[in-house]
């Protein structure tokens, strides 16, 4: 479900450095070569929060409790959505909202 004011977007796959500046607003130093959310930023009405809401069919509810597979990848080359990089790595799930543009205040 979307917050108010804002219009679902479906699931991303970001990398390590877009999770961890999405969770503590930083990630370290050189360790990416894309900014992190250069490509969806959250100052341009794009909001994200952490998980999914598209499971594999052979999912769980139990798996959901314990953290399944479908909210991260170990390893892949296929490219972030959140910053671009193809720097190959973990990838983790985000569920993507967008500001419905004739509710924006800000
Ligand atoms: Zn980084
Ligand atoms: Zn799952
Ligand atoms: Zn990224």
């Amino acid at each position: 479900m979307a917050p108010t004011g804002y219009t679902d977007h479906g699931t991303i796959r970001v990398c390590t450095c877009c999770m961890l500046t999405h969770a503590n607003a930083e990630c370290g130093d050189d360790c990416h070569d894309a900014e992190p959310w250069s490509v969806l930023p959250m100052s341009a009405g794009w909001e994200a929060a952490m998980g999914t809401d598209e499971h594999d069919a052979e999912c769980t509810e139990g798996d959901r409790e314990e953290g399944c597979g479908c909210e991260s990848m170990e390893f892949s080359w296929s490219a972030c959505d959140g910053c671009g990089t193809s720097l190959g790595g973990s990838r983790f799930a985000f569920v993507l909202w967008r500001r419905i543009a004739s509710s924006a205040s800000l």
